[in-house]
């Protein structure tokens, strides 16, 4: 196969991810909305049950049972909306060692709490690229809590996060020390829904939020199987 044959595949591949991100994105935002108002009764009415001191005191776990359950089910319409791109990113010019300073202080207690030993290398002052603070640091925490997540049963759990400037490109890369994604699910793991975590541990949508995120920025992302070992993701951005 020549260059151009690869590339124009790797065009196809991407525009039909796009679609498919796109139709399930319209339903999944149907969905979340639909679901958010008779949950937000729910869990308002489960709090006030289980603060109720009329009632007995198993009821009352019961009802703090059913808002905790409530609220997840919450987090999960916040993802759906989050993946149908209900929210435009709000652009500024910004540096890639500030938006690793960010993240380092949201997740590094995580990390470490999960034995994880964490290295954000600090980026060079050319890495600045225009992007939304928020989202942008969405996706890298998603990545570093998926990292952390696969190594929980590797003998060594290492996570590094760095950043470099490629032309007019910026790019961050995120390399853990976990089992890595096998071949054959390299080309699945961005789909919406796809997960190999048990029933109400993953929702498979961190992955497609991140890449929605990442084209909404104009850039790509995509997975490296290092031969060392582990899994390398790769986020290629615009410089700004
Ligand atoms: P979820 O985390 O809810 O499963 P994601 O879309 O974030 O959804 O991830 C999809 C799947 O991709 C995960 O279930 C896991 O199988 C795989 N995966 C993601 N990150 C990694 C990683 N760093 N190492 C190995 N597998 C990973």
């Amino acid at each position: 196969m020549t260059e151009k044959d690869s590339d124009s595949r790797e065009l196809q591949r991407r525009f039909e991810m796009t679609e498919k991100m796109a139709s399930a994105g319209i339903l999944a935002a149907g969905i979340a909305h639909e679901v958010n108002n008779p949950l937000t009764v729910v869990l308002g009415l489960s709090k006030l049950l289980a603060d109720d001191k009329r009632l007995p005191a198993d009821a009352r776990e019961m009802c703090e049972r059913i808002a905790a359950n409530a609220e997840r089910a919450g987090k999960i319409t916040r993802s759906l909306l989050d993946f149908a791109r209900e929210s435009k990113p709000m652009k500024r010019t910004l540096l890639v060692a500030d938006l690793f300073e960010r993240i380092e202080v949201l997740i590094g207690y995580e990390l470490k709490s999960h034995l994880v030993n964490y290295t954000f290398e600090k980026p060079n002052d050319d890495c600045v690229i225009n992007a939304d603070l928020e989202q942008m640091g969405q996706v890298l925490l998603n990545l570093l809590i998926n990292a952390e997540h696969a190594m929980t049963d590797s003998p060594e759990k290492k996570v590094r996060i760095g950043a470099e400037r490629s032309g007019n490109r910026v790019i961050i890369s995120i390399a853990d020390t976990g089992p890595g994604i096998p071949a054959d699910k390299i080309e699945k793991i961005f789909e919406p829904f796809y997960t190999t975590k048990p029933v109400g541990k993953g929702t498979g949508l961190g992955l497609s939020i991140c890449y929605t995120i990442v084209e909404d920025h104009g850039g790509m992302i995509s997975i490296k199987s290092p031969v060392e070992g582990g899994a390398l993701f790769r986020i290629e951005l615009p410089a700004a």
